[in-house]
């Protein structure tokens, strides 16, 4: 049942190392202003942590968004992320505006910083979800893959405030733009008592440059193991090139070690939202789909006219995946 005390929506707006606002914040922006609709206009609010003299940079974007009111915290400290600052901070916010929905973007960050929240506030937290909204009796639903995956669970939390994480991609930014004046509250770092157990050294480029390009690419061209062995990868990297896309793989091409685990798709890789996806020699279990399935456009080849995947697909090429791509190279 709706409570009484709590109201509004809060949302963490994480910030990256280069000072932007995380995508998935814009993401999950335009989810709960539909989801504050549907309780009636309530206020979508938001929190960010940031070095000093950072917050002047990013007022525009707040205001073209949307957002209510923006409780920033800034002070040198909370330049990098730490668990502890910024969950004691987050927390010191709920506790003053009471929300009744918090949601979290799952990145490597929220991932840490959310179960930490809700334990905090002993509330439940719902993660990774792939779908929310306000059922009738103006609770969050909020949708996950259960299961290893075979099932959809809309789950419900008793108590307040519910929280959810939401994975990057699941969500379309669109382009219409409700501006509002933004209230920015610049709030006290009150850090008496915490400790903070963790010390950076340095940071490392690692997979980072390559995840964001599929974060960003509007053609992905995917593997299967359909396409066999390394071979059958060289081919769709050479179509890849040849059509702009970027490679992405299935589990099992993975694990086959056919591509690396910062390209697969799926449940337990990366969501995508594409304008073009083309699946190559991939049959089209759940746990891939709940990875793509929100892509614009989805082509399919498989050499199986039954493959699960021609069930989502836009276009389905049946046949055999190398004719087919090398037919394409040679008329490109
Ligand atoms: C808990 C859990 C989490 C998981 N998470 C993920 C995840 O995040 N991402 C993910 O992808 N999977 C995930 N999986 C694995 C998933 O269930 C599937 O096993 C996997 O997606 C199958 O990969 P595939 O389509 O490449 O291989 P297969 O299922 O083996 O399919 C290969 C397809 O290629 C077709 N084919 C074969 N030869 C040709 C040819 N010459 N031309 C054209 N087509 C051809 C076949 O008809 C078949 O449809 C997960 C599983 C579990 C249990």
């Amino acid at each position: 049942m709706p409570n009484e005390t709590n109201s509004g929506i809060l949302l963490y707006a994480q910030i990256t190392r280069e000072n932007y606002i995380h995508t998935v914040f814009f993401e999950l922006v335009d989810k709960a202003r539909e989801l504050a609709k549907k309780l009636g206009g309530v206020e979508v609010n938001a929190v960010l942590f940031t070095a000093p003299n950072i917050i002047a940079g990013l007022k525009e974007a707040f205001c073209n968004m949307g957002v209510n009111k923006v409780f920033y915290f800034e002070d040198k400290c909370l330049e990098n992320y730490s668990t502890e600052y910024y969950s004691k901070l987050f927390v010191d916010v709920v506790n003053q505006t009471c929300p009744e929905i918090v949601l979290i973007g799952a990145t490597n960050e929220g991932r840490d910083f959310a179960p930490r929240i809700s334990s905090m506030l002993h509330t439940g937290l719902t993660a990774d979800c792939i779908d929310l909204d306000i059922n009738e009796k103006g609770q969050l639903a909020a949708t996950r893959p259960t299961f290893g995956g075979q099932l959809m669970a809309t789950i419900l939390c008793k108590t307040y405030p519910q929280m959810a994480t939401v994975r990057p991609g699941v969500f379309k930014v669109r382009s219409v733009e409700e501006r509002v004046e933004t209230e920015f509250i610049n709030c006290p770092v009150d850090l008496n008592g915490v400790e903070n157990h963790v010390q950076i050294m340095n940071f490392k480029q690692t997979l980072e440059n390559q995840i964001n390009e599929l974060d960003s690419a509007d053609i992905i061209v995917a593997g299967g193991m359909g396409l066999k062995n390394s071979k059958g990868f060289e081919l769709l990297k050479r179509f890849a090139d040849k059509v702009g896309g970027t490679v992405a793989a299935t589990r099992a091409a993975v694990e086959a070690g056919l591509a690396p685990q910062s390209v697969q798709i799926g449940q337990t890789g990366k969501t995508v939202s594409p304008k073009l996806y083309i699946a190559c020699g991939i049959s089209g279990a759940i746990q891939h789909t709940v990875g793509m399935e929100n892509s614009e456009h989805i082509v399919a080849i498989n050499n199986d006219e039954n493959a699960q995947i021609f069930e989502i697909a836009d276009t389905g090429i049946v046949g055999d995946v190398f004719e087919v791509l090398e037919g394409y190279l040679e008329t490109l």
